[in-house]
């Protein structure tokens, strides 16, 4: 049996190392091939789970656009195929990197496997492009790997066959336990930020860019001249999230911008926060089992077991909106049991393939 796991940005790393690990451990022959689509936040992620990449494409260009990691993406990957002739190949999510591999790896026989299948905005626009990303995974998957219910009845209801459908449980939440278990975090986020008690921000979706973040900051900015509460947050390295958040942060004095953290460092933050307000699926994600509520800053989400078990609140992205769903999100508490995974998904995968 052998193995391709396929990955170019931060989320995927943390959602397919515990994939990786377990493969591993099962015996079976695994690659990890990096594309490198987000160089820095990718690599920073490997480091935590301590893993290096067998193959690294290395494709990430200034000012990218998604037809150059597309294209970029098929060429090199196809190489690597031809030579390895693997069994299976795992993608991750809805990215870029996601969507051609799993083309690529159709077009030359191999089967895929898709990790987190399932997740359904209902609208190909929005977000653009990983709805249609997810989407045409979907479409070339022999295996779907759904972490939840609600996921899985997605791809029921588009006709995918249930014998292809396995309901596994999310990735991150495996990845989560196996740091909690490893570090004391609250060591670690002492060393970030002293007090306890933050509200814990980190935005970086194409479709808030912009306006809508200006007008997200300026809800949560005003929510911490209210409360005093201090902002934590770990600004993402894409340079047009960057304008906007230090165009209206920098200087306020309750506001701590600090570069991208570490996994460890990222949970440590999630651990001691108030309330998140986040744009992030992976945060929406973990912010449970820490008992925090998450204020999703987007007019959807493809997590609605976030919203439907009361762990988070869609909050649009007017300064209002934001501003009115922290200050109810706050009263909230929470008991830390995680609808998206009991931390054993990254078994019940292997397992699958194995069988
Ligand atoms: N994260 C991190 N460091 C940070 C901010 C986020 O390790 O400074 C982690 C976070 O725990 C989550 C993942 O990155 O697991 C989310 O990544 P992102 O928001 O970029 O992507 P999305 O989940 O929306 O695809």
């Amino acid at each position: 049996m052998k193995l391709a796991i396929v990955f170019g940005t931060r989320p995927e790393v943390i959602k397919v190392a515990t994939v990786y690990l377990k493969a591993k451990e099962m015996g079976i022959d695994v690659k990890m091939i990096a594309t490198a689509q987000h160089r820095e936040m990718m690599d920073m992620m490997l480091g935590v789970f301590g893993i290096s990449p067998d193959y690294d494409m290395n494709i990430m260009k200034k000012n990218q656009s998604l037809n150059h990691i597309s294209s970029a993406v098929f060429l090199k990957l196809d190489e690597i195929i031809q030579k390895e002739r693997f069994d299976w190949l795992f993608v991750q999510g809805d990215t870029t990197t996601a969507m051609t591999s799993a083309l690529c790896a159709f077009n030359r026989g191999v089967k895929v496997g898709h990790i987190e299948a399932g997740l359904r905005s209902g609208n190909l626009k929005d977000p653009f492009p990983e709805e249609m990303n997810r989407r045409v995974i979907d479409q070339v998957s022999d295996l779907m790997f759904a972490p939840t219910k609600m996921s899985c009845e997605n791809l029921k209801k588009e006709g995918h066959e249930e014998k292809r459908i396995v309901i596994t449980g999310n990735t991150v939440v495996d990845a989560l336990f196996y740091i909690r278990d490893k570090f004391d975090l609250k060591v670690i986020r002492e060393s970030i930020v002293k007090e306890e008690d933050y509200i814990l921000v980190t935005l970086h979706r194409r479709e808030n860019w912009g306006e809508k973040m200006s007008n997200i900051l300026k809800g949560i900015k005003r929510f911490s001249k209210e409360t005093g509460k201090k902002i934590v947050f770990p600004v993402h390295l894409n340079p047009k999230v960057r304008k906007v958040v230090f165009e209206e942060l920098e200087g306020f004095e309750n506001a701590l911008l600090i570069d991208p953290v570490n996994y460890v460092e990222f949970l440590s933050l999630l651990s001691s926060a108030a309330i998140v307000a986040s744009d992030s699926g992976g945060v929406q994600e973990e912010a449970p089992s820490f008992g925090k509520f998450v204020v999703v800053c987007r007019n959807t989400t493809e997590r609605p077991e976030l919203i439907r078990e009361g762990y988070g609140i869609l909050a649009g992205t007017s300064e209002e909106g934001v501003y009115k769903a922290l200050i109810k999100g706050i009263e909230e508490k929470l008991d830390g049991k995680n609808p998206f995974g009991d931390g054993k998904a990254s078994e019940r995968i292997i397992s699958y393939i194995l069988e």
